[in-house]
């Protein structure tokens, strides 16, 4: 007789670990006791030698489908005179702790769902150790019921024996619930499935009804109903954005959309996220996603039509996840509010895929964590930039994402990511020592920052953090090439940047290509109005001695804005591809108004689709020892093509001109990182990709590209200047 103490880490609470340990020790008669300390699970195991391996052995190989095992560590112990095998209650530890992300129903609990002689037939709370809400109700850690949203709900008798049942599927599952002791819904003064049936009637009639999710409140309307439709876009301040459609199934999916079988493993994955997927109808691509908590089940089943489900909040707001909230600010828009007593702990927004990569990274992804490429000698807490805002934690060698949190521009977005970084903090149980920022003194995440002392801030680069970002991701070591694409940020010579070719490492940065600049008529009035944009380019590109763009473009108020750009009036200056994205689209009369970010250069993504040609003219100059890209006799030669034959040949002009601009400034680097928002665009990460040949060309694939991956790229870089050295 042997007797050790196990200690496995990785993802092992909250995915039925403790249950699985118990399975395999009692199958192969091993005395000890399992119990999570911290973030792990600490095993005590007595039996022969062999039967230890393999009690060790199965531990591993037959983990549960959501567990994943980075590490177990074995070290001989005393017997324990343990006569059986015992689960017990959670311990306290220090070491790196794992939230995991919620899980999406199972087929198990769906089947039940639908029997009629379950006795949770048709309870929207139903759930099992391999799914149902996790990161969205943990209030602290170790992982138990006690320090979750559910502790106001004592078990009754029959949960109380399938949660204590080694054999059940619900041993120690810590959401579980049921119609007698479980949360119950509500509309109004009514309760339960009279409540739920007053929701679908609300909707059949083409209402609109804020339903109480998983992470937060949720507009729900008939996908069908175009006046339902028309007005949830009023609601929402939202005109023309695409609003994510729930469909039962993939093939309900596949009447609407391209779905292949990567895309449908995405919809059909733990996480549900909202795939973006071609449309059949070939107009804008649309977001689709699955049902993915038991309500949503229902909803899909009693209507039976796909549904409009969007984040329940007004614009610029961030989602609503208290009652009192959504009653206030959702109640006086919608016909009806479908809430529930179980309190939502974390606010998390519906993720978004697209390609099979990440667009927005929240529910069923955070707070999980990535690698850092180098460890960070001291917890760090990267604050991010300012749209499509995320927090990331440092500690060790992983770095913690939290939710995308949306844009921080107001007191209730501010609030609440202060509370998701509080509440990253707590989870971690880590007081971070420094803080990581970007270099815009106006962004909230900013002036946040500067509440630390000034020793203890790390200011990064917007463009750096968006390259780092997939460099970190990728695992990248030593100098790479560094392409930031996207809308604007502040640059290190205090002008905006946007089209950035950066020779880089971690912990520094060159900037040896850039986009030939513009002035921005107005500043952010000139981010919503492209046709303003590309009267910066007509009026006031920088001078490279070529013939400027004709002068054909007909906008509102043009003289006006003529004579703003030649006076430098409110007219700040930008070397973005964005802008310039912004700028073509207009000169191609494809949009004059951005309703949401980056609508234009979606449009012109979409105009170039079925189209293609060769580049148009391009140039590029040598000015103050960098390569810097003309875009003038590009927007010159745009005008005189049709729409879609000039929107594909433009990308492959930017596609071109990347892979000219990195082919001037490599050397010997072979590794090209490509950064920022304008990289959304598969089909020029695609073109790029091609003409890079020889390269190895990364992208953001796990961490949005956009800026909800500043937040990571800040922690790499912020974790490699602590440490010191080379990297
Ligand atoms: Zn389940
Ligand atoms: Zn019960
Ligand atoms: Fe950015």
């Amino acid at each position: 007789m042997n007797s050790e103490r196990i200690e496995v880490h990785g993802t092992v609470q909250g995915v039925g670990f403790r249950p699985h340990v118990y399975r395999v020790a009692s199958a192969l008669g091993i005395r000890g006791d399992v119990r999570n300390v911290g973030g792990h699970v600490v095993i005590t195991a007595s039996g022969h030698p062999e039967t230890l391996a393999a009690f060790r052995r199965d531990l591993r190989d037959r983990a549960p489908a959501h567990a994943r095992i980075d590490d177990i560590t074995v070290t001989p112990a005393e017997d324990f005179g343990l006569t059986d095998f015992f689960v017990r209650d959670s311990g306290f530890g220090v070491g790196p702790r794992t939230v995991v992300p919620d899980l999406a129903t199972c087929e198990a609990c769906l089947g039940e769902l639908f029997d009629p002689d379950d006795r949770r037939y048709r309870y929207p709370f139903i759930n099992c150790t391999d799914c149902g809400p996790r990161a969205t109700i943990v209030e602290s850690l170790p992982y138990d019921r006690s320090r979750t949203a559910m502790r106001g709900f004592p078990l009754c008798d029959l949960c109380s024996a399938e949660y204590h049942d080694p054999a059940d599927r619900r041993f120690h599952a810590e959401p579980v619930a049921c119609p007698d002791c479980g949360p119950r819904l509500r509309w109004d003064a009514v309760t339960g499935g009279e409540a739920l049936h007053l929701a679908t009637s609300m909707i059949a009639r083409g209402g609109i009804v804020a339903i109480k999710g998983i992470g937060g409140y949720q507009l729900v309307c008939d996908a069908r109903n175009d006046e339902a439709i028309a007005r949830l876009r009023i609601v929402k301040h939202r005109p023309r954005k695409p609003l994510a459609v729930m469909v039962r199934d993939v093939s309900e999916a596949r009447g609407m959309a391209v779905v292949d079988a990567a895309a449908a493993r995405q919809l059909e994955s733990p996480a549900a996220p909202i795939v973006v997927l071609p449309a059949r109808d070939g107009a804008l691509d649309v977001g689709l996603f699955l049902p993915y908590s038991p309500l949503h089940h229902l909803l899909l089943h009693d209507l039976a039509r796909p549904l409009v489900v969007t984040s329940g909040n007004r614009s610029g707001e961030p989602i609503a996840i208290t009652d009192e909230r959504a009653e206030a600010t959702l109640g006086p828009l919608v016909d009806g509010i479908l809430a529930h007593d179980r309190p939502i702990v974390a606010r998390y927004d519906d993720s978004v895929v697209r390609a099979g990569r990440m667009v927005r990274r929240a529910r069923g992804f955070a707070p999980d964590s990535l690698p850092l490429p180098v460890p960070s000698p001291a917890p760090v807490l990267a604050l991010g930039a300012q749209l499509k805002h995320t927090t990331t934690l440092a500690v060790g060698d992983r770095a913690v994402i939290g939710p995308h949190t949306g844009d921080l521009e107001n007191v209730e977005t501010f609030t609440a990511f202060e509370r998701t970084a509080e509440a990253l903090c707590r989870w971690q149980d880590v007081t971070p020592d420094y803080c990581a920022h970007d270099l815009h003194p106006r962004y909230l995440s900013t002036r946040h920052a500067r509440r630390w002392p000034r020793e203890r801030r790390i200011p990064v680069q917007h463009h750096h953090a968006h390259v780092a970002a997939t460099a970190a991701e990728h695992g990248v070591r030593g100098p790479f090439i560094g392409v930031a694409y996207d809308g604007l940020g502040l640059g290190g010579d205090g002008t905006l940047w946007g089209g950035e070719i950066l020779l880089a490492t971690y912990r520094d940065y060159r900037r040896v290509g850039r986009f030939g600049r513009a002035p921005l008529p107005g500043g952010e009035v000139a981010v919503r109005r492209p046709g303003r944009m590309a009267l910066g380019y007509l009026y006031g590109a920088e001078d490279f001695g070529e013939p400027s763009i004709p002068d054909c473009f007909d906008v509102d108020d043009q003289e006006l804005i003529r004579r703003m750009i030649e006076r430098r009036v409110n007219c700040p200056i930008a070397s973005s591809a964005g802008r310039l994205f912004d700028a073509a689209a207009a000169l191609l009369g494809l949009c004059d108004e951005n309703s949401y970010e980056g609508e234009a250069a979606v449009l012109l993504e979409a105009a170039a689709h079925g189209h293609s040609g060769p580049a148009l003219d391009w140039k590029l100059h040598r000015r103050d020892g960098m390569w810097v890209y003309d875009p003038i006799p590009t927007l010159r030669d745009l005008l005189g093509e049709p729409a879609g034959v000039a929107a594909a040949r433009f990308h492959t002009t930017i596609a071109e001109v990347t892979v000219a601009l990195v082919n001037e400034v490599a050397g010997t680097v072979r590794t090209v990182c490509l950064g920022g928002g304008v990289f959304q665009n598969r089909g020029l990460v695609d073109e790029v990709t091609r003409g890079l040949d020889g390269f190895q060309v990364l992208v953001g694939e796990r961490v949005p590209v956009n800026d909800g991956g500043i937040s990571y790229g800040q922690a790499a870089i912020a974790a490699a200047l602590l440490a010191g050295g080379e990297h």
